[in-house]
């Protein structure tokens, strides 16, 4: 909607009716009869013990490959009819699948049965993106999960939010104020990603004081940049309802935590999840991360010592089912004795969303590092950074200085950098007014060019 031309004409309180209007029409689809229904349905799931929620993902993963079996046209070929009473062994004849595979079997993962679906793509660094399918029931328990996150962060379904994630609010090439737009559908406040630099901290921050939001939802690149400002300039945030910041979408390393929570007073409350709807992860009101096993059913696959990668098997989808996804992120799940939450949800404890597999750089002698925000560890004045790696293996570390940014920073930097990636890596430190954004507005932590073949000279 803010990309188009009647957007555009408007004025700003012409945008902001017509982003309440819009607002008020999808709430009317999405809380009805079946939003209510979902409500109740979480409201009751989240308390499953360990045995009624195993037999929960039983119900929901044969109820979903029936449908398939019966409905898509690949599974009609390729699953065979339900032989054994076990319903994981069932899922099991199917193999893993990846993104790429998704794309090539595209038309024929759809359902044969006419629902009223919504599609849209997963936003990636590189290549076109991936179209997936949702129908409207899909759509509306998202709703509900997603309200369930706000409940557990203490939030109460209207009380006033900020909401500062990748939407085009106003134009990226407006240079003056507001950034921001007042929607009064939800009784939110929309900032704009796009606006961000130190030149505009203070007038974020003002708006968002002046609204004082009770959670604050945002990419944590959003939110740690204007953290980080404030701290360089020894402020604190002065909003005084605030009680959680969300966030979701970017992987939230442990230094933007940090940061958040100790310049905008409150707990930040992460959330995982991706548009193929494969698998979701919550954070309870103890602050622990949470695997939600009502959502869908997930596989881990070790990656690497304590790393896992996300494979998951979505319950409800209904338009394009996706059965045993390879996500291509990766988690630390709990050890045995922090597997427990003083919360009582069976859920299982997740340690750390590290975030994507391919979140690593390649070593001078070969070395696949990922993890990397470990180089930001007790850095200072920097607003965000981003980690590229070109063909030739060169390591750039581009970042966004503040005012108290000095070579003794970026000194700290390049130590921290060649400690974990060895003298042998060519690392430069590259300062940037604003670091490049993917169609959807995320900042990626890390981009790896790959090394291309040489190219043949026979043409
Ligand atoms: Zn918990």
């Amino acid at each position: 909607m803010y990309t188009t031309r009647l957007y555009a004409s408007l004025g700003i309180a012409g945008q902001e009716r017509l982003i309440t209007a819009w607002t008020r029409f999808r709430r009317l689809i999405r809380e009805g009869v079946l939003y209510r229904k979902y409500q109740r349905q979480l409201d009751q799931t989240q308390w499953l013990d360990e045995a009624a929620l195993a037999a929960y993902q039983e119900d929901a993963v044969a109820a979903a490959l029936s449908y398939a079996r019966r409905y898509v046209p690949h599974y009609r070929k390729s699953l065979s009819d339900r032989q054994t009473r076990q319903v994981f062994s069932w899922l099991e004849t199917l193999p893993v699948i990846d993104k790429a595979w998704v794309r090539q079997h595209e038309g024929s993962l759809r359902s044969r049965l006419p629902t009223l679906s919504v599609s849209g793509g997963t936003s990636g660094s590189t290549g076109s993106p991936l179209m997936v399918r949702h129908d409207l029931a899909s759509v509306i328990r998202e709703q509900a999960f997603v309200d369930r996150q706000r409940a557990w962060a203490s939030y109460r379904a209207g009380e006033r939010r900020a909401w500062w994630r990748g939407d085009l609010i106003a134009p990226v090439a407006r240079t003056d104020p507001p950034y921001w737009r007042l929607n009064k559908g939800e009784n939110m406040l929309m900032l704009s990603s796009y606006h961000l630099s130190e030149r505009t901290l203070q007038l974020y921050r003002e708006a968002l004081e002046r609204f004082d939001p009770v959670i604050i939802e945002a990419y944590p690149s959003s939110v740690a940049y204007l953290a980080q400002y404030l701290k360089a300039t020894g402020q604190q945030y002065g909003g005084k309802s605030l009680r959680a910041v969300l966030t979701s979408s970017e992987t939230l390393s442990t230094e933007q935590r940090n940061v958040i929570e100790a310049v905008m007073g409150c707990r930040v409350f992460n959330w995982y999840g991706g548009y193929e709807r494969v698998a979701a992860i919550g954070t309870c009101e103890h602050g622990r991360l949470h695997l939600l096993g009502d959502y869908s059913y997930v596989e881990l696959a070790e990656v690497d010592g304590d790393l896992q990668e996300i494979i998951g098997t979505a319950f409800h989808e209904r338009a394009m089912p996706l059965f045993r996804y390879r996500t291509g992120d990766t988690i630390e799940v709990a050890t045995t004795g922090a597997s427990r939450c003083p919360c009582g949800r069976a859920f299982p404890v997740v340690k750390t969303v590290v975030g994507r597999e391919d979140d690593y750089v390649v070593t001078d002698d070969g070395r696949h590092v990922g993890r990397l925000d470990h180089i930001y560890k007790g850095i200072e004045g920097v607003a965000e950074a981003q980690i590229r790696q070109s063909a030739s293996g060169e390591i750039v570390i581009a970042v966004v200085p503040l005012k108290s940014f000095n070579e003794g920073v970026r000194a700290r930097l390049m130590d921290n950098a060649v400690e974990r990636l060895g003298p042998g890596t060519p690392i430069r430190v590259e300062t940037a007014t604003r670091l490049p954004r993917t169609s959807n507005g995320k900042l990626r932590g890390v981009i790896r060019e790959v090394r291309q073949e040489t190219p043949s000279l026979a043409n």
